[in-house]
């Protein structure tokens, strides 16, 4: 429309400020491009999360590692009233949590949209996962397991620890031909290694339309058909109807979210309701003060801890229901 091009807040942090961060821009920059017909001016976008300090075989290096918490502006008076109020809430985050000034500067709209694909490279997660953006051209070893994502701007592209955490436990847990229910998809990675590791059916489910949409072309892009005999991707949080019918089952959200949807404080359907007898739940997105406070949600359910995975200062956690034997 413009040819001004977007403001570019970028804030480089790590762990719980991270999450912090990305919680104000989306609280104050999110919901999408929003019109505004008073103003005459258009706002909108959300935190993007970037990460960069990566070899080639997709390990982080030590002291390279970047992880940058980005929204974008339009501007205007509208896009001006958001910035003042993302910088006070970033000055009052700061008196919470150590981190720099944030940087502010104008990119052009192009810029924007592709900014994030410079820092996605193929990237060998768990034993054998190798994720890669789907312009890449990866040259795979015999027994890898390629999965090739467009994330767009849903989260989900395997840069996120508490995303290689998930997929390091599905390469444990995952039994080709057992169904396996992925909650808060995002960009369906999970989805996607499950059913590339023989997991079947997979069913994912995002309250978030964009993710669901994100979701449905990654699998097609994967070569998964989108069926209930192989793959569905729903509207929704955690579905109805479905008690005691998943041996494996994926939460890769935030520590407070997860413990809601255990109690059903979402008016939701419990998390631990469609999981099976003796099955398995892979809970993600949690930062280890949060552990034990997530951890207690599930036990409160019958659920008990079978597994932890540690990268950073996130941790995923495996929790086992009972068999009731
Ligand atoms: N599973 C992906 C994405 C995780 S991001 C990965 O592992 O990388 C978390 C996702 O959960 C987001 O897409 C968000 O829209 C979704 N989400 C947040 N709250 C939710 C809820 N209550 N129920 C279902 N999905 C939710």
């Amino acid at each position: 429309m413009e040819a001004e091009g977007l403001v570019e807040i970028a804030v480089e942090v790590d762990g719980e400020a991270a999450e912090a961060v990305a919680e104000l821009f989306n609280r104050y920059n999110g919901g999408g491009w929003v019109e505004d017909s008073e103003a005459g001016e258009a706002s909108g976008g959300g935190a993007v999360i970037e990460s960069t300090g990566y070899d080639d075989f997709g390990d982080p290096v030590d002291g390279e590692y970047r992880l940058a918490v980005k929204t974008y502006l339009k501007p205007g008076r509208r896009g001006q009233k958001i910035q003042r109020q993302i910088e006070e809430g970033l000055w009052r985050l700061r008196l919470l949590y150590p981190m720099p000034e944030p940087v502010t500067r104008t990119v052009k709209e192009e810029d924007w949209a592709h900014s994030w694909k410079r820092h996605y490279k193929p990237m060998r997660i768990g034993r054998s996962v190798l994720l890669t953006p789907a312009w890449e051209d990866p040259d795979p070893k015999p027994g890898d397991v390629v999965v090739r994502l467009e994330p767009g701007m849903a989260f989900g592209t395997g840069l996120h620890p508490t995303t290689r955490l998930c997929v390091a436990a599905l390469e444990d847990y995952v039994t080709p031909g057992e169904a396996l229910l992925d909650v808060g998809t995002g960009s369906g990675v999970l989805s996607i290694v499950g059913a590339k590791l023989g997991a079947l059916p997979v069913m994912a489910t995002d309250i978030d339309p964009l993710a669901v949409q994100a979701a449905k072309d990654n699998a097609e892009r994967n070569g998964i058909a989108l069926s209930g005999e192989s793959m569905t991707v729903e509207l929704g949080s955690v579905p109805a109807g479905q008690e005691g019918r998943y041996p494996l089952m994926a939460a890769n959200i935030l520590a407070e979210v997860l413990v809601g949807l255990f109690e059903g404080a979402y008016d939701n359907v419990p998390l631990a309701e469609p999981v099976a007898a003796g099955g398995r739940l892979i809970l993600s997105g949690i930062l280890e003060e949060k552990a034990e406070m997530v951890l207690m949600a599930a036990n409160r359910r019958g659920m008990r801890e079978v597994g932890r995975g540690q990268e950073g200062d996130w941790v995923a956690l495996v929790v086992r229901k009972d068999d009731g034997a």
